[in-house]
């Protein structure tokens, strides 16, 4: 038989070697024609006499990048199609269609013959499952072998036996983590969480394979077999009751119930382990479907899966400009942000030239780069030869003519207009006229640095988050003058280091920064109405922020905060209405110099890694009220609803254009609660009308800030949502997977 996807050559000794190989894509997805396909290789196997086992491998150099989601989202639309008329009827077709590839991987599984999967590179989400329903698996001993069951990060849980096949195969704690968080293994982990039976390197991986198989695999899993014991105990039973009970704890802590995904993973789990397999899968199963029902799956499903693609593709770039092949960078200021650029830049295989006042300042930026590479080789994610390799390619200096060959300078000096001007005018002095310059400006309206521009068109800024090498998101400003070309540079680059580009008009802030503020702004003033500052921290946290207000405060600098709510007074001059804010500011940083992390004391005291809430905080805020006093789910709803409703706002001044960029910038850029898929979508879960009024209502009890803007109470007059009002328009981004 011939197939599309994979090619089949049976062996002298009866080995079936199956090659997963998918025409026109990089990497093995899994999509309907591959599901069908494996169901008929799984019947050609085990119906022909002259196979005795078979071997998948890739004709990749990845094994699979999992399942192809958009194919869910089609499955969810046919949902919704039907569900107003046949509520049962809809809920059975995404039952049984997303429970399809598990029942392939059964049959696999049961068929009566031995699989065995050979891994490299990367090996994910169904891919990973796949290799768990064989009956053994070999990992190749690789750099660049990565295997995980990343579905938590998109809302939702490994629905093709993965839950249950792991959590009969791992040691319980290590399982449940693998699991809970998405996590990614290398080779070694995988193993010693018996996950791969065996690694070797990548070109013995048949040899062993078939090896395994003429020694006479046994073709029935254990589970399988009468009398077989979990390896972790009964969920009931004194080793269970020392397990379950703190999973379940831990889970909470984790996701503060907010994930569906999650939540119904941990069901599945439970129930599933006190089950025959068959049964098991088909518990799992059913919470699946359950899952991808959730409006909070749909939403993780489309921004961090359907739209971040596309802006990974770069659904933002002009259509009408060639494709640019940055070689050479130039980066201008070699501290804290410099260095990450230069790092990753460099990493990406471009030629830095890190240019600092003095040759020490710019040597001291490549040495972090150094530290930071020396950490990936003793994890053993890079080997010293491939580091000494990423290194040469940074050069440190003081000489600006060394930006001559430069096709991107990218400026990180002091956030200081002059500063920045002086640095602009040398380095275009130096640079070849059609390189593009860019700052890293974190609130500095890009036109106005641009008037030290000669050449304005060429101005663009790209504002990298911290920590450079960790962060995903760079936002990509547009200058009043700024042209289509220099965003074309701009975003091929970013490509180049594989980040996630969004693009925002100018305004101060921008967009992350704009929003971030309100954030700890709501934070302070929660504490002004008497909020005890743990309970405010709480409530962040609960909302689904990765840190409190008060904590992100401490971080961002409270004195940069005291500086911004000083210019905005001067800038407004009589208008300006003095808050508890000020009060607030004025007295931990000016009087009490408690300027945040930086210094080691802010709304925290800090003690290397540890820090505890300042016992003064009280002095300078009064004694708060009882918390008692406070709805706590009020409180996090004035969180998410001032972040969303600022991002209305900049959506409206059209500074944000792009509903995919506000809500996948919001979750890469200020972590903002993922499970809600970003901050617009957090206004359409909730629909705009209930929004409005919940904005009406806030702005009664604590303030005007709360005022909704026109674009917002229009859309609730006509009952329309961002996604439907301002659908985007490239919305085709085909497979790569989960
Ligand atoms: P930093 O103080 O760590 O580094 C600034 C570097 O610029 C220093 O090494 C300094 O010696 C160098 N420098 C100063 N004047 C110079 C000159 N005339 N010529 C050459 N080099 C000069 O600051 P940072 O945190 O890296 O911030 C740099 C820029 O990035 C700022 O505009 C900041 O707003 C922006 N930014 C910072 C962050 C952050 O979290 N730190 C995030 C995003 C953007």
């Amino acid at each position: 038989m011939s197939y599309t996807n994979f090619k089949i050559e049976t062996d002298a000794d009866g080995i079936a070697v199956i090659t997963w190989d998918m025409p026109e894509k990089s990497l093995n997805v899994i999509d309907m024609s591959v599901m069908d396909e494996l169901s008929q290789i799984v019947d050609q196997v085990a119906g022909d006499e002259a196979i005795k086992g078979a071997i998948i491998t890739s004709g990749k150099s990845g094994f699979s990048g999992g399942a192809d989601l958009t194919m869910l989202e089609g499955l969810l639309k046919e949902y919704h199609v039907k569900k107003g008329s046949d509520p049962e009827g809809a809920a059975k077709i995404v039952f049984e269609g997303s429970r399809k590839l598990s029942l392939v991987y059964r049959k696999l599984e049961t068929c009566g013959k031995p699989f065995v999967a050979t891994l490299t590179g990367v090996c994910m989400g169904g891919g990973t499952e796949l290799a768990l329903a064989c009956h053994a698996r070999i990992a190749a001993d690789d750099d660049s072998f990565k295997m995980g069951l990343p579905e938590v990060k998109v809302g939702l849980f490994p629905g093709a036996g993965g839950t249950q096949r792991v959590m009969r195969m791992a040691d319980g704690q290590q399982g449940m983590q693998f699991l809970l968080q998405g996590k990614t293994l290398r080779t070694k982990q995988a193993k010693s969480m018996g996950l791969v039976d065996d690694v070797v390197p990548a070109k013995k991986l048949m040899e062993a394979a078939k090896k395994l198989l003429k020694d006479g695999l046994d073709p029935v899993k254990a589970w399988d077999k009468k009398g077989y014991k979990l390896p972790n105990g009964k969920i009931y039973s004194p080793q269970g009751f020392q397990f379950w009970p703190a999973a379940n704890a831990i889970y909470r802590r984790e996701t503060h119930d907010n994930y569906p995904g999650a939540r119904y993973l941990l069901h599945a789990v439970v129930e599933g382990l006190q089950l025959p397999m068959d049964l098991a899968l088909q518990v799992e199963s059913r919470y699946f479907a359950k899952v991808l029902q959730t409006p909070e799956a749909a939403n993780m499903i489309r921004s961090l899966f359907i739209s971040m693609q596309e802006l990974n593709k770069l659904a933002r770039r002009p259509l009408d400009q060639r494709p640019n092949k940055i070689k050479k960078l130039g980066v201008l200021g070699a501290g804290f942000m410099g260095a990450g650029i230069a790092n990753v830049s460099a990493q990406a295989g471009l030629s830095v030239v890190l240019i600092d006042r003095d040759q020490e300042a710019a040597d001291k930026g490549k040495a972090h780069a150094d530290s930071i590479l020396s950490k990936s080789v003793q994890r053993g994610h890079m080997s010293e030869d491939q580091k000494a390799k990423v290194l040469e390619r940074i050069t440190p200096t003081t000489d600006y003519d060394q930006l001559a060959e430069c096709d991107l300078v990218i400026e990180a000096v002091f956030e200081d207009r002059e500063v920045k001007r002086q640095v602009t005018q040398k380095a275009e002095a130096a640079m070849k006229s059609r390189a593009v310059y860019a700052s890293n400006t974190s609130t500095l309206p890009i036109s106005s640095l641009a008037e030290a521009s000669e050449r304005p068109k060429n101005f663009i800024g790209i504002h990298f988050f911290s920590p450079v090498e960790k962060m995903m998101l760079v936002e990509v400003i547009m200058g009043k003058k700024t042209s289509d070309r220099a965003l074309a540079v701009a975003l091929d680059y970013i490509k180049t280091i594989k980040k996630t580009p969004i693009v925002v008009n100018d305004s101060r802030g921008f967009y992350t920064s704009r929003v971030v503020m309100t954030y700890i702004r709501e934070g302070l003033m929660m504490l002004a109405d008497g909020v005890p500052a743990a309970m405010i921290e709480n409530a962040g946290k609960m909302a689904g922020m990765p840190v409190g207000p008060l904590s992100l405060g401490d971080e961002v600098a409270l004195d940069l905060a005291w500086k911004i709510v000083s210019a905005t007074r001067k800038d407004l001059g009589v208008k300006y209405v003095e808050g508890p804010l000020d009060n607030i500011l004025e007295e931990l940083v000016v009087k009490r110099e408690r300027f945040g992390r930086k210094n080691g004391k802010g709304f925290y005291d800090y003690k290397g890694k540890d820090k505890s809430l300042w016992p003064g905080i009280t002095d300078v805020t009064g004694q708060p009220k009882p918390a008692e006093s406070f709805n706590i789910e009020e409180l996090k709803q004035r969180l998410l609803v001032m972040q969303a409703l600022e991002t209305a706002r900049i959506f409206e001044e059209k500074c944000l254009t792009d509903v995919r960029e506000a809500d996948v910038g919001s979750i890469l850029g200020f972590g903002f609660a993922p499970y809600t898929g970003g901050t617009l979508s957090y206004i359409d879960m909730m629909g705009t009308a209930e929004f409005v009024e919940l904005c009406k209502k806030f702005t009664r009890k604590w303030g005007p800030r709360f005022k909704p803007n026109k674009l917002l109470r229009d859309m609730a007059k006509n009952n329309e949502s961002f996604y439907g009002k301002f659908a985007p328009e490239n919305n085709s981004a085909t497979s790569q997977a989960a």
